[in-house]
């Protein structure tokens, strides 16, 4: 395996109330490769939770103004450091998570793009004027909205995006002139302290942000259950999510759950694009991706074409080593996920599946694995997987797949390929998800677009005009004229 050198690490453990902390409790952060320790992160604790929202309660409610221009000027700045650092932040993100060097430096990509979309929404926090007049009670007002913050957002964070979606919910906030208060996830916290460290420098007031690695059942549901946290912003599993919401009460809550793709290979499709789209979707990171292709349906007479097709492209990938520029396919994320994976294959293969390709664990590597011949109910077809594992099925009726993937706890996005515009447009309608894909996998998205799925996969949309939209809120001002006859 290639060694690397250290990844520059960030000065403190943890960072409230304007200054660097250094916990007395550490988080260990392992590389899952090689379990070497790539550095320690603050364990923070429920009092840590309660001295950072309200330091930055305090700053947003009476600290000194921090007008438009500035927020853009310090998120344009972000944006610029983070495209200089490209090389140091995807060294950092490949050791403490699961991507690929290659992988790691696209998300830096992804991230640069993240704020300085979240720069530009200045120009999105306008307001209107009211019609008052449209009623004879208001003859006598004008009045008009702002968009106001929130005011203390409080954002939690998973491991398999550790920096592209920090961004998408430290960035939005910031623009729309809340304080955040930042918890990453247990596994990557360096990153996102790197990210905070970066943002203070752009200019960033120190006492409008703080991040806090700690766990889960602590800073997450301290700052969840918080009084003065205004809003939650939550990316990470269905379960999480359940308990965030019992915690959260009455609070504003958005969720960016999982999801288990599904791709629909229609009769006229272009079976090659089809299954370059299928190995790419569902082994990117290892699988450990929301979006990640899982469950392929294609038209029965396309079946051998496809299926030989992905088993030849998945044989070609590299699994390797994360610092490899040459790996496509790293490590999941520790050996309880790995061994997870492997325990919901060997149940399907009881079951009756067929293996076509992989099918193998060596400590927390998981081979890419194709199957076919799932039975029905079988976890790799019901839950979210969250690794590199692939099921391909015949389908003789669209409208038996339809009733399949409606059917589905999750509802994330899903793709279909064909040459007919009229039959993609028939079964992207048709499906209940939060974004269909004609001719590509689920697994796309932009930064910008309204993003998130129904029923298990999310509550809310984000995507950054729409995470703008959710952490500002219209505020009425109106004046009631004195009457001219008085
Ligand atoms: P997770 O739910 O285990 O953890 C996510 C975060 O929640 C972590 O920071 C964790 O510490 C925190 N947390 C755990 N318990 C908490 C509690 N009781 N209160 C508050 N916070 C708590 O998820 P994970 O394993 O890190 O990530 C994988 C999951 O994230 C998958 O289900 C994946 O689909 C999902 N995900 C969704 C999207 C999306 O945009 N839809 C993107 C990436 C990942």
């Amino acid at each position: 395996m290639t060694t690397q050198p250290a990844p520059p690490i960030p000065a403190g453990g943890a960072f409230w109330a304007g200054r660097w902390r250094s916990p007395v409790a550490v988080l260990e952060v392992h590389d899952p490769e090689d379990g070497r320790l790539v550095g320690v992160a603050g364990d923070c604790t429920a009092g840590d939770v309660d001295a950072a929202v309200s330091a930055v309660a305090q700053a947003v409610l009476h600290g000194p103004a921090w007008p438009v221009w500035q927020r853009r000027e310090a998120l344009h700045r972000a944006a610029v450091l983070l495209a200089e650092r490209e090389a140091d932040l995807a060294r950092l993100i490949s050791r403490e998570g699961c991507k690929t060097v290659r992988g790691a430096a696209a998300e830096v990509r992804r991230a640069v793009e993240t704020v300085r979309l979240s720069a530009e929404q200045a120009d999105r926090l306008e307001g209107r004027t009211l019609p008052f007049g449209d009623t004879p009670r208001g003859e006598d007002r004008l009045g008009w909205y702002t968009r106001e913050p929130v005011g203390v957002v409080a954002a939690i964070t998973p491991f398999n995006d550790p920096l592209n979606l920090v961004a998408h919910k430290v960035a939005p906030a910031l623009i729309g002139g809340n304080g955040v208060v930042l918890k990453p996830a247990e596994q990557t916290p360096l990153v996102a302290l790197a990210f905070i460290e970066l943002l203070l420098e752009a200019g960033v007031p120190a006492d409008r942000v703080a991040v806090l690695p700690g766990r889960g059942a602590t800073v997450g549901a301290a700052l969840v259950g918080h009084p003065r946290v205004d809003l939650v912003s939550f990316t990470g599993g269905f379960a999480t999510g359940n308990a965030i919401a019992a915690t959260a009460g009455a609070k504003k809550t958005m969720m960016e759950l999982g999801g288990n793709g599904t791709v629909v290979v229609l009769p006229d499709a272009d079976v090659r694009r089809a299954a370059r789209a299928v190995v790419d979707g569902a082994f990117g990171n290892a699988g450990q991706n929301c979006l990640s292709v899982q469950r392929v349906f294609v038209a029965r007479e396309l079946l051998d074409d496809l299926v030989e097709r992905v088993v030849h492209l998945t044989s070609e990938l590299v699994v390797g080593s994360k610092a490899d520029e040459r790996t496509d396919v790293g490590p999941l994320i520790d050996v309880a996920s790995a061994t997870r994976v492997e325990s919901w294959v060997d149940e399907a293969v009881e079951g009756g599946a067929a293996v076509l390709i992989g099918a193998k664990r060596d400590g927390t590597y998981y081979w890419p694995t194709v199957l076919t011949s799932v039975p029905v109910g079988a976890r790799v077809l019901t839950e979210e997987v969250f690794g590199p594992v692939v099921s391909i099925e015949a389908f003789d009726s669209v409208d038996d797949v339809v009733a399949d993937v409606n059917g589905l706890e999750y509802g994330l996005q899903a793709g279909v390929f064909t040459r007919d515009i009229d039959s993609a447009l028939d079964v992207a309608q048709r499906l209940r998800v939060g974004a269909v894909m004609i001719n590509d996998t689920g697994d796309f998205r932009i930064d910008a677009m309204p993003f998130g799925g129904g029923k298990r996969s999310g509550v809310g949309r984000e995507g950054v005009p729409f995470a703008v939209d959710a952490m500002t809120e219209p505020k009425i001002i109106a004046i009631h004229r004195t009457p001219r006859s008085a």
